[in-house]
């Protein structure tokens, strides 16, 4: 399932292709893809046909795309990719052989490419592309990522660059006004932990007022986004916490501590590519990440503990898995 890594992966991958790129035709080929897009697949098309693509954005493991369309529009729109177990968005040349799970066909005209095509290809169809209304973030602050670059401060700089000397052209009231917009179906989201603006003391509060083991609030996208079941694995051991010690018991410095490990742990994913042990998951290039050569717990039962030494378990987690080490990851008491 593709996580934050892989999906960053892919915006980046995406974002310099399709800034400012034209819409020029729009095949819906499975029109279960479209099944959280409001309005039939007519509607879909009309509106995206003519129309412009501001960048690509992602927050958590949401990816969309800010959109302006051919007919002026009161709101900026977002096409919003949602990638499920298997959804990917690969670029392609126009000429090129269909993608035999291709869903979805967006033929584009880049700026920096010309003539392409965005192909949304999803094998097992949890996955769906929407066109949606957006909404302002509640902080008044950046939605996601939306530059060519995920590290650092400069997203929220260039968000801030866009936004100002957008107001001096005078041309248009506020033509970067959807960097400070969500879309509808993703601000129900909570920031991920490598936003510029997400609020670590605020979600630190929130953690510990609840009643419930540390590993299922970390997966708890109300809370903090991007955090996947492997992700949430190494962490934790990273962390030397178990995942089922009550988070009402954590301490503030264990959960900075815990937090500052998921960001190296996602990190890390990224400069890797991803994590590859997914082989169904590939970025913009068919490419697959190598970040499972380096995990630590996840999928690890039965190996030693690259710290101690002993034995990786695995146990049953919500229809899933966790996996840590039964000696530098006990319960604690306070
Ligand atoms: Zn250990």
């Amino acid at each position: 399932m593709p996580e934050l890594p892989e999906v960053e992966v892919v915006r980046a991958g995406l974002h310099p292709v399709v800034a400012g790129a034209v819409v020029t035709a729009v095949e819906v080929l499975d029109h279960r893809s479209l099944k959280r897009h409001r309005g039939p697949s007519d509607d879909f098309v009309d509106r995206l046909v003519g129309g412009t693509i501001d960048s690509a954005v992602r927050r958590g493991k949401f990816l969309w795309f800010p959109f302006e369309p051919a007919e002026a529009h009161e709101q900026p729109l977002a096409l919003v990719a949602h990638l499920g177990m298997s959804g990917q968005v690969l670029l392609r040349g126009r000429d090129a052989e269909p993608d035999r799970l291709m869903r979805i066909r967006l033929d584009v005209d880049s700026p920096s490419l010309g003539p392409v095509r965005l192909a949304f290809v999803d094998q097992r169809i949890f996955g769906s592309m929407a066109l949606d209304e957006t909404v302002p973030t509640l902080d008044g602050r950046a939605a996601g990522f939306a530059g060519p670059r995920l590290l650092g401060s400069e997203v929220e700089a260039e968000a801030d660059a866009v936004a100002g000397s957008a107001g001096e052209t005078g041309t248009n009231p506020d033509p970067a006004a959807w960097v400070r917009r969500v879309p509808q179906q993703v601000s129900h989201i909570a920031r991920d932990p490598l936003d510029p603006a997400f609020d670590e003391p605020r979600v630190i509060t929130r953690l510990l007022a609840r009643r419930t083991g540390v590993k299922r609030a970390l997966l708890d996208q109300g809370l903090l986004s991007g955090v996947g079941n492997i992700y949430a694995d190494e962490s934790l051991w990273a962390a030397r916490v178990h995942p089922e010690q009550p988070t009402e018991s954590l301490s503030r410095a264990r959960a900075r501590v815990l937090l500052a490990e998921v960001r190296v742990v996602l990190l890390k994913a990224l400069g890797e590519g991803g994590t590859s042990f997914d082989a169904q998951y590939v970025n913009v290039n068919g490419q697959s990440g190598y970040f499972s050569h380096s995990l630590a717990a996840y999928g690890q039962q039965g190996r030693p503990c690259p710290r101690c030494g002993t034995p990786i378990v695995r146990e049953a987690f919500m229809n899933r898995s966790s996996h840590f080490c039964p000696r530098c990851q006990r319960v604690r008491t306070r």
